[in-house]
């Protein structure tokens, strides 16, 4: 109990992750310098995966040694069925079996423009399920908030519309049960389980394709669930048409309800991205290391969470307050070989592109509407300013133009930037975006 009250109080670990991934750990064995610690039977090896993946069995580690003043290792293992913990376990958390992670709810997810639409959609269908959107399918690049939408859904049903029968699940879980199913003879039992279900979710659906009787199962399923108005919410790394090897019957399907993007975030979005995690940690950090990590962490959210938890343990190991100088030391591995990118007309191009909502493509295009002129202009000024390009390359780059309209650009930007300190500032930000 004292671990629990230090991993809360001193180690930011929230209540809802120790009762959904703490209180079911068992003390199985102590050892002169080895704790095992066996996880509840109603978990499995990914509850493990988990608890190592968010770095738990660090902070137990640390509390037990600032409780005991003694390092021990830490181990876990499964218990098995039936197998009695030692200890009474602790009252489970409402829904602790249903493969939802707590902390992904509406409540924590931060909406910007590379999400707005997903989230009003997802939004439409936890409130009124299969009357908005079916399916609804989200897709987007790797740690961008497909699962959190996908369980922020599914915790919404099933606490505003607690008779509906929700599941999610991976295409990992759906592929093994399919694949159990057919080994043990039950096809039938599967199927009478997917069919009483109310709102199904899928997530990582591109892993179901190909694989032959999963997907031959999930189409059966699909429309089984889709014929009587039933809830379908699917997750993939493409949008349905790029699904390559999907059938065209499921891929027809996919695309019959709302297919809804989610892009890689802009500066502004990582940024409170950065500020809701700290707070939700309850740790205070600075301005300053919010736009250190948001301007050199370029990928993604998990990529950014994972450098804002490098910069806490760091601060904890070597017992120092969390300021830009350790964050920059606790970033080095992180952002030295990313960052030391040149800076190219086409990255600036892209950045510039990135910044104002627009295409790569429209910058080099013929348009000359304000919305993508005005962006064009800026990128010739920063090609000058900070390439070794001439103005006559600068121009070829960007979309054949001569030289001639490469300085009246230029010119354009250098008299507004004396005017407009607005202006001044959306260069500074780009800059800092591409450094
Ligand atoms: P995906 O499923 O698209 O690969 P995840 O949903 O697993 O991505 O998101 C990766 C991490 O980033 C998670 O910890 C998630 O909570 C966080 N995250 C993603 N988008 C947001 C957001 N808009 N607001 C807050 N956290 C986010
Ligand atoms: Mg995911």
């Amino acid at each position: 109990d004292d671990v629990l009250v230090k991993l809360e109080q001193e180690h930011d670990v929230s209540s809802a992750a120790i009762n959904a991934w703490i209180k079911p750990l068992h003390i199985k064995d102590v050892q002169s310098n080895k704790i095992i610690l066996s996880l509840d039977a109603k978990y499995d090896e990914r509850g493990i995966q988990f608890i190592k993946k968010k770095m738990y069995d660090f902070y137990i580690s640390l509390a037990i040694s600032d409780l005991t003043g003694k390092k021990y290792d830490i181990e876990f293992e499964l218990e098995k069925e039936g197998e009695k913990p030692q200890e009474t376990p602790a009252a489970a958390p409402e829904h602790d079996n249903n493969n939802l992670n707590p902390r992904y709810t509406f409540d924590t997810f931060v909406i910007g423009d590379n999400n707005r639409m997903a989230h009003a959609a997802s939004i439409a269908v936890a409130e009124a399920p299969a009357e908005a959107y079916n399916p609804l399918f989200l897709y987007g690049g790797a740690g961008l908030g497909k699962t959190h939408l996908m369980h922020s859904i599914a915790h919404y049903i099933i606490e505003h519309n607690s008779s509906l029968n929700v599941l999610y699940v991976t295409s990992e879980d759906f592929t093994n049960e399919v694949i159990n199913s057919i080994q043990h003879k039950k096809q039938e039992e599967l199927r009478s389980k997917y069919r009483n279900i109310d709102v199904l979710l899928v997530d990582d659906i591109q892993f179901v394709i190909g694989k032959e009787s999963t997907q031959q199962e999930f189409f059966h399923t699909f429309n089984a669930l889709y014929n009587s108005k039933k809830q379908i919410i699917l997750s993939s790394d493409k949008p349905p048409k790029e699904l390559d090897v999907l059938e065209e019957r499921l891929r027809s399907r996919f695309s019959w309800g709302l297919p809804v993007d989610i892009q890689p975030p802009n500066y502004e979005t990582k940024v409170a991205i950065l500020r809701k995690r700290a707070e939700l940690d309850n740790i205070y950090i600075d301005d300053e290391i919010f736009d250190y990590i948001a301007t050199h962490i370029k990928s993604n959210i998990r990529d950014l969470e994972g450098a804002l938890n490098k910069i806490k343990v760091y601060s904890k190991l070597n017992k120092k307050p969390i300021d830009l100088e350790l964050s920059k030391i606790a970033l080095q591995d992180l952002i030295d070989n990313k960052t030391k990118q040149a800076i190219t007309p086409e990255l600036i191009m892209q950045t510039v592109a990135e910044h104002f909502n627009i295409q790569t493509s429209d910058i080099i295009s013929k348009k000359r509407s304000h919305d993508i002129a005005y962006p064009r202009q800026i990128c010739m000024y920063l090609c000058k300013k900070m390439t070794d390009q001439s103005l006559v390359k600068i121009g070829e780059i960007i979309g054949k133009r001569d030289h001639s309209t490469v300085i009246h650009g230029i010119e354009k930007i250098e008299k507004d930037l004396d005017k407009d300190p607005e202006l001044s500032k959306v260069i500074d930000v780009i800059t800092k975006k591409m450094d």
